[in-house]
């Protein structure tokens, strides 16, 4: 006997996002989640939503896509500097009144928050201190088994556990791809509200006062995000040492930035996707974090995790609407969907890194000879701003989506 249509794994942003979706097909929805309903999330993480996701979110749940907008901080100016010189600079007028604006930036925790408020909203069911151990499927449907406490069996469950998803591994699905080599330390510092800094999203290659390493700066609601790229060979530790971090950070910005860092992280990327997005029986997909882990150059990760929560909960809608003969095909173009569009996203933030590496000296070479000609022709300018994020959007899937 199954209880639920339909049970999310995991309360992170992907995993209320499906939550939120169901709700809006008019069905009951059950998160389970293994952290407690007061937790703190560690980290910072995701600081920058396109207008796209902002747009589901609004198909989703309306005003849902402004709550974040209202939250988050949009900055219109972008500047990109090589070696201390800049070689890009513009600014681009703001969203028609109406209209959501091309991105905002804000912290990870808060959207969560606004997810979450709005699930609430919703009349979303939490069980909360939950940690699924197994889920085990059948043609019926599948059995979640957490550490402590009673099974719970749903006819669908969408596994949104995170890059360690427990869901993924016991369904026998992998996360297949490279660890990046380059090692990059990423630090939040608070903005000073008496004496704010421009907001303007600047890149620097090859920033001389910390040893011709890149260096990017991003402002999001309160705060600035601040990537140092390190070079091979460096020890990223010492780079982000209470003592590290205040060193190179007063380099490159006012020193009184190195007394309000609120987080500090190091990073070597992994650039991985699910072998496949659902399992053989069609009755668990997976979303998000649990299906790819991408470098956040061009912000792929929570934006195409929400593309993943919304193409998800259609698939399962149709499997529930249309009976069993249908319920795989609707599964499985879920997972073929998705999968390609996870390529897609691995494909062009692998494109970004190698353009931030350089590795070869023949990159090193076309990026020093753009930079030389960028003041003198915007066409070259451009993509040097443009390339450390990948390659613009395309064309919409046929689904709809973007990322
Ligand atoms: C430095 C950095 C910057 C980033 N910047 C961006 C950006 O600007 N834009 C962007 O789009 N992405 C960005 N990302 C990626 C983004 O943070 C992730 O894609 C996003 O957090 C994934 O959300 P998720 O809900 O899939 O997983 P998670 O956020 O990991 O949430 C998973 C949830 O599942 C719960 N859980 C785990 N295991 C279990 C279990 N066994 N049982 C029950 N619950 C469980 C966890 O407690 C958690 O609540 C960035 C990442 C990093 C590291």
């Amino acid at each position: 006997m199954i209880d639920r249509d339909i049970v999310v794994v995991g309360a992170g942003p992907v995993g209320l996002t499906a939550a939120l979706a169901v709700r809006a097909t008019g069905r009951p929805v059950t998160v389970v989640e293994a952290g407690a309903a007061d937790r703190i999330r560690p980290g910072s993480r995701a600081i920058f939503l396109h207008k796209v996701t902002l747009e589901v979110l609004e198909r989703i749940r309306p005003g849902l896509g402004w709550a974040l907008v209202e939250r988050g901080l949009t900055w219109r100016t972008k500047r990109t500097f090589f070696r201390g010189r800049e070689v890009f600079r513009r600014t681009y007028g703001a969203a028609p009144p109406g209209m959501l604006p091309a991105a905002t930036s804000l912290p990870q925790v808060v959207t969560e928050a606004v997810l979450l408020d709005a699930c609430h909203d919703a009349r979303v069911d939490f069980v909360w201190n939950y940690d699924v151990t197994a889920a085990q499927p059948s043609a019926e449907g599948v059995r979640l088994q957490p550490s402590h406490g009673a099974p719970l069996t749903a006819q669908y469950v969408i596994g949104a556990d995170g890059a360690r998803s427990a869901v993924r591994e016991s369904a026998g699905l992998e996360l297949e791809g490279p660890r990046t080599s380059s090692a990059f330390v990423i630090v939040d510092t608070a903005e000073d509200p008496a004496d704010p800094l421009p907001v303007e999203r600047v890149f620097h290659y090859e920033h001389p006062n910390v040893g011709f390493r890149n260096v990017l700066f991003v402002p999001f609601a309160g705060h600035w995000r601040v990537d140092l790229q390190c070079h091979p060979g460096d020890d990223p530790e010492a780079y982000s040492s209470d003592a590290g971090v205040r060193d190179w950070l007063a380099c490159v910005m006012p020193e009184k930035y190195a007394g309000r860092v609120t987080w500090v992280s190091t990073y070597i990327f992994r650039q991985a996707i699910a072998n496949r997005f659902a399992d053989a029986t069609a009755r668990i997909l997976l979303a998000g974090e649990a299906a790819h882990v991408f470098a956040p150059f061009g912000a792929r990760g929570l934006n195409s995790g929400v593309a993943d929560a919304f193409v998800a909960v259609r698939a399962i809608d149709r499997a529930l609407r249309d009976g069993t003969a249908a319920a795989r095909a609707a599964v499985e173009e879920f997972a073929t969907a998705r999968g390609a569009a996870a390529e897609r996203n691995r494909a062009a933030s692998s494109k970004a890194l190698r353009h931030l590496e350089a590795a070869s000296a023949a990159r090193r070479v076309v990026r020093h000879a753009a930079a030389l000609v960028a003041p003198s022709l915007p066409a070259v300018g451009s993509w040097m701003d443009r390339a450390p994020y990948g390659p613009p959007l395309g064309d919409a899937d046929r689904d709809g989506m973007y990322y």
